[in-house]
């Protein structure tokens, strides 16, 4: 037993898996780079008010914070989620609208940690702020699939849902409320708690015993004033555009007390836990004023790596990148041409790993093995002298004497770089 490991619900990711997650954001990058979308990178914590700001129905923020008192004695709170930070930044820097950013990186929930589900987990997304335009709803919704595709996945089902006005979602809430009190006995003990915070909620529970209730419940539909309906006819008229099929989903309502209009959310039909969501997003008016700018509307999506990686496994997709070095020199001199020959190569955009310790051939030939490198460059006293080296193909063994000054054309020919 070592004296210490990662907390619970933190996990190191190490080599090839590491590598993955940088392409993961790589690839995010690109997809939405290609959409003028700019990179931010949001502070990791926050004044707690900030977050606060989210909702008090929001579990993210009443049961899962990471909040505590910095040495300053100011209250602060690792980030649950980006989107109240970029709105903080919104009012902040005030920029000029549409604004349209993207993030990547950790958040952090005080969650029961099990597959799929961590205290600390990545996210990427985007926010766009001070724009209603529908065509905009299925732009992001239509980028998030574009990412999807990129990776491999061929499972991701979206569902759309529009919760309508405020107006429009308070009508639903009485009517809703209503209902679900005349059938209260028949929900189960959480359902009844989170009734009296937020009625609409109560659709979100995955409990045997609710559903009958929940089945037969008000629907948002019947609530839509014409100008949230025509919006929500307008996004999927364009979605059909930009070639995206779509579930509409009257029960998907989804956790911020700020969701407005369209709402959606994207589900893996490759995994089998309770957890296919892989990510999903929506409009919110109202944030951006809570947290004391102009009232401005905004939409975005977060996408959660962990569970889209769990998802490209279960449909054998987007594997680990290779994170071996082209090269291995293997120096029986002592290790200055070792030296000497990997910065040559790195010079020339070639990767090099060599041995250190003067250790005996036999041992950095192992070594050069271990590394999967598809060459060695085998150097001793002999090739010194003559003013060359050993290149040897790992695969096949074939090896032969090169000199030295026409070593790096010959490695780049060999490695199909010229
Ligand atoms: P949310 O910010 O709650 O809308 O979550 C968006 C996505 O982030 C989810 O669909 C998950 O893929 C991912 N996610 C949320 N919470 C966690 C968590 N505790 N662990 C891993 N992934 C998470």
């Amino acid at each position: 037993m070592t004296e210490f490991s990662t907390s619970p619900g933190t996990r190191d990711i190490l080599a090839p898996e590491a590598a993955r997650w940088r392409e993961f954001q790589s690839v995010f990058a690109d997809v939405v780079g290609l959409a003028g979308y700019d990179y931010m990178i949001p502070p990791m914590f926050e004044d707690l008010g900030v977050f606060l700001r989210l909702g008090e129905s929001t579990e993210v923020v009443t049961k899962e914070m990471y909040d505590f008192e910095d040495k300053g004695g100011r209250r602060v709170a690792l980030r649950p989620e980006q989107t109240a930070s970029v709105c903080r930044a919104f009012v902040e820097h005030r920029p000029t609208t549409p604004w349209k950013v993207w993030y990547a990186g950790p958040n952090f929930r005080y969650e029961k940690p099990q597959q799929g589900r961590y205290r600390q987990f990545d996210q990427v997304g985007i926010e766009v702020l001070g724009v209603e335009d529908p065509y905009l709803d299925a732009e992001v919704i239509a980028l998030a699939m574009e990412f999807y595709k990129r990776l491999g996945l061929k499972k991701v089902e979206l569902n759309i849902n529009s919760l309508g006005d405020f107006g429009d979602r308070e009508k639903y809430a009485v009517a809703l409320s209503a209902y679900f009190q005349q059938h209260s006995k028949s929900l189960s003990p959480e359902s009844q708690s989170t009734l009296v915070k937020n009625p609409l909620r109560v659709l979100d529970s995955k409990r045997g015993q609710d559903q009958e209730v929940i089945a037969a419940a008000p629907r948002i539909s019947d609530f839509l004033s014409s100008d949230a309906s025509e919006h929500f006819q307008k996004v999927l008229s364009a979605l059909q555009l930009h070639k995206v099929d779509f579930a509409i989903n009257d029960r998907l309502v989804r956790g911020l007390d700020y969701y407005r209009r369209t709402t959606f959310e994207f589900n893996s039909i490759a995994l089998q836990s309770a957890h296919t969501a892989l990510g999903g997003g929506g409009r919110y008016n109202g944030l951006v004023e809570a947290l004391g700018g102009p009232a401005t509307p905004g939409i975005g999506f977060a996408l959660g790596l962990d569970r889209t990686l769990l998802a490209c496994d279960a449909e054998g997709v987007f594997d680990a990148p290779s994170v071996a070095v082209k090269v291995f020199v293997v120096d029986t001199t002592g290790g200055e041409q070792a030296a000497r020959l990997s910065s040559e190569l790195r010079t020339a955009g070639i990767s090099v790993d060599r041995a250190f310790d003067d250790r005996s051939m036999k041992a950095q030939m192992k070594a050069a093995d271990r590394s999967g490198s598809a060459i060695a460059i085998i150097v001793g006293s002999d090739e010194v002298a003559a003013d060359t080296v050993i290149v040897r193909l790992m695969t096949g063994g074939q090896q032969r004497v090169v000199s030295r000054s026409a070593l790096v054309d010959e490695i780049r020919r060999e490695l199909k770089l010229s």
